[in-house]
C-alpha cells in the first residue's frame, strides 16, 4: 500500500452567514483556540463581503488560508451579480468552491458550467475544491456512483495531470447537507473509494494518490474523527458546525492519524 502523505484540509463554508465585523471576530477568537495546530490547512470559505476583513485578521500567520463560495469563469464583462478569479486573488483567496450543491439545485449550475469554472480557476492559479454528491432519490435508485462518475469527467474534462493532482474533490451526499444526517463511515468510504478508483483510470495512481478528497455532510465535533479515519477522507468541507469558532477549532484538532 502507498503511504498516505495526503495532508488534511479542514474547510469551512459560510454560505449567506456572517458580516465583515463578525468574520473578523469568528477570526480571532479561532486563530487563539487553534494555536498549536500543525500538519493540516485550514480553509475558510466567508461571503465575498467579508473577504477583506477576513484577509486583514489572517495577516502574518499561514494555517488559516481564504476560500471564496464560487466564481465565474470569464476574466471580466457584462456579467452583472458575478465574481472573477482575479478579484478574488485581491483579497489573497487561494481556492474556490465549485459545484456546491447549493449552486447546483438551487441556482441550476450544471455539471458543463462547473467545468468551465474548474479550468478557469486552474488557469488563474487559484485551487478548485470540486463538490460533488448524490440526491437522495439517486442513492434509493441505486445511482450514486454513477452520478458520481458524470460530476467527476464534467469536472476534470479538459484538465491534465499537472493540474489534477492539486485539485481538491469534496463528497458531498446532498441528503447529508444541512440535515443533520451524516453518511455512515461505510457509505462514506465507499464514494471516496470510487472517487479515488476513477482517479486512477483517468489519470496515474501517483497523481490520484495526491488528490485530496473532502467529506461534506453534517460533519460535526462528534463525528469528524470518526470520518477522518477512513483511508480515503483527506479532510472535512463543513457548512453549520464552522459558524462557532469553538466546534469549528475542534473539527480542526480532529484526529487524522497521518503523519
Ligand atoms: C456544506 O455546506 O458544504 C455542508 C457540508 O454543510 P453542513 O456541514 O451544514 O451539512
Amino acid at each position: 500500500m502507498t503511504e498516505n502523505t495526503r495532508t488534511p484540509i479542514l474547510a469551512a463554508n459560510w454560505k449567506m452567514y456572517k458580516t465583515s465585523a463578525e468574520a473578523g471576530e469568528f477570526l480571532r477568537t479561532l486563530l487563539g483556540m487553534i494555536g498549536g495546530v500543525e500538519q493540516r490547512q485550514v480553509v475558510i470559505a466567508p461571503a465575498f463581503t467579508a473577504l477583506a476583513a477576513a484577509a486583514s485578521e489572517l495577516e502574518g500567520q499561514d494555517l488559516v488560508t481564504l476560500a471564496a463560495q464560487n466564481m465565474y469563469f470569464e476574466a471580466e464583462g457584462a456579467f452583472t451579480g458575478e465574481i472573477s478569479a482575479r478579484m478574488l486573488q485581491e483579497f489573497g483567496v487561494r481556492w474556490v468552491i465549485l459545484g456546491h450543491s447549493e449552486r447546483r439545485h438551487i441556482f441550476g449550475e450544471g455539471n458543463k458550467l462547473i467545468g468551465r469554472k474548474v479550468k478557469a480557476a486552474l488557469a488563474a492559479g487559484l485551487i478548485p475544491i470540486l463538490c460533488i454528491g448524490e440526491t437522495l432519490s439517486e442513492r434509493e435508485q441505486g445511482n450514486t456512483l454513477k452520478v458520481l462518475e458524470g460530476q467527476l469527467e464534467a469536472g476534470f474534462s479538459g484538465v491534465d495531470s499537472g493540474d489534477a493532482s492539486g485539485m481538491v474533490v469534496a463528497y458531498e451526499p446532498v441528503w447529508a447537507i444541512g440535515t443533520g444526517v451524516t453518511a455512515t463511515p461505510e457509505q462514506a468510504q465507499e464514494a471516496h473509494g470510487h472517487v479515488r478508483d476513477w482517479l486512477k483510470k483517468r489519470y496515474a495512481s501517483d497523481v490520484a494518490e495526491r488528490i485530496r478528497i473532502l467529506y461534506g455532510g453534517s460533519v460535526k465535533p462528534g463525528n469528524v474523527d470518526q470520518l477522518m479515519a477512513l483511508p480515503d477522507v483527506d479532510g472535512a468541507l463543513v457548512g453549520g458546525a464552522s459558524l462557532e469558532p469553538e466546534s469549528f477549532a475542534r473539527i480542526v484538532q480532529c484526529e487524522t492519524g497521518r503523519i
